[in-house]
């Protein structure tokens, strides 16, 4: 599949989309009403696909593979290793199918991908292997670690001890929570992600998420366990949120398994020999490449407000250079 009219790649291999990154118009001052509504209902858009994906997920999720309230009134081993293992294999369907259909089956070879090299052997990580030692750290702490929040969150709806409300008594603050979870994730995902920048907390935790310079879906949630507990702290904001499980589900299962497609390392996914769709999460994999931009995902534009945005212009990054001279001057 050709993908020149989309980007191009330099002579050492690195490929990169045409379009500078853009935040969209939720944030845009004036607003602009016409752009905000087709940002809205668009494809891809605010709604289309992943945000509407995501709450029918939590929908399922909720009614088929969580057990009744009532149940999680008390802690036993049966209903959580229930959602411990609901978790495990929703983890292994989305980060195993991205990397499944992009890197071992190679469904559209290097079309579209960033670092037009694969990942090779390497010594720096576990058994040799980025994806296995990705899948260690997923799998033995990044699930758990989220189950736990999960648990402590359900056990408190079902308790009293998080503020329950339902569809039937608040129909309107029922439906507006879906369309703030994805605002809550990205800022609480900033706050989160700058807190591990700070020195001491990135040698310590943070560091190993970096090692993933040419990342795959799987590094994800590749993280040392403190920035797990870290990372999926932002679940605690159900204790101050008058929300229903069902809206804790959509951030938990967000925080859990968006990280695959943020970490594809791939633009767009082929869609046939002449169509694509947007995957892009270009701005993180711009800071798996330099580290001290691109903090957030894109939808609020924190990097700009605070300084660290890159938006893969050649200007952006003699912008990022010239704050790095002023750093060591
Ligand atoms: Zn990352
Ligand atoms: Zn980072």
């Amino acid at each position: 599949m050709d993908d020149s009219a989309f980007g191009s790649e330099d002579a050492r291999g690195a490929w990169s989309p045409k379009q500078p990154i853009t935040y969209g118009p939720a944030f845009a001052w004036p607003p602009q009403p016409r752009a905000l509504l087709k940002w809205f209902f668009g494809f891809p858009g605010y709604l289309l696909p992943w945000n509407v994906v995501y709450a029918v997920a939590a929908l399922v999720i909720w009614q088929v593979l969580t057990p009744p309230l009532e149940t999680m009134k008390t802690l036993s081993p049966g209903w959580i290793g229930l959602i411990l293992l609901r978790n495990i294999a929703l983890a292994f369907a989305v980060y195993g199918g991205w990397h499944l259909w992009l890197y071992v089956w190679r469904r559209q070879g290097t079309a579209f991908k960033y670092n037009r090299q694969w990942p090779k052997p390497f010594p720096a990580f576990r058994f040799g292997n980025q994806t296995y030692d990705n899948m260690f750290h997923t799998l033995a702490s990044g699930v758990p670690i989220w189950t736990a929040y999960e648990v402590l969150l359900l056990w408190a709806y079902a308790n009293g001890m998080a503020p329950l409300i339902s569809f039937a008594d608040h129909p309107v603050g029922f439906v507006a929570l879906f369309f703030l979870v994805p605002f809550i994730h990205e800022v609480g995902f900033y706050f989160a992600h700058r807190l591990l920048h700070v020195p001491a907390l990135y040698e310590v935790a943070h560091k190993l998420h970096h090692r993933n310079i040419s990342p795959g879906p799987w590094s994800g949630l590749s993280m040392h366990p403190i920035e797990h507990v870290i990372y999926f702290s932002t679940i605690l904001l159900f204790f101050l949120i008058p929300s229903h499980p069902i809206h804790m589900i959509n951030l938990a299962s967000r925080l859990g398994l968006a990280p695959a497609q943020g970490h594809t390392g791939f633009d767009r996914l082929a869609m046939g020999e002449n169509a694509s769709m947007d995957v892009s999460y270009y701005a993180h994999y711009l800071h798996h490449k330099y580290f001290e931009v691109n903090y957030a995902d894109g939808m609020v534009p924190l990097d700009k407000w605070f300084g660290s945005f890159h938006d893969g212009t050649p200007e952006a990054h003699e912008a990022m250079k010239a704050r790095r001279q002023m750093r060591s001057a």
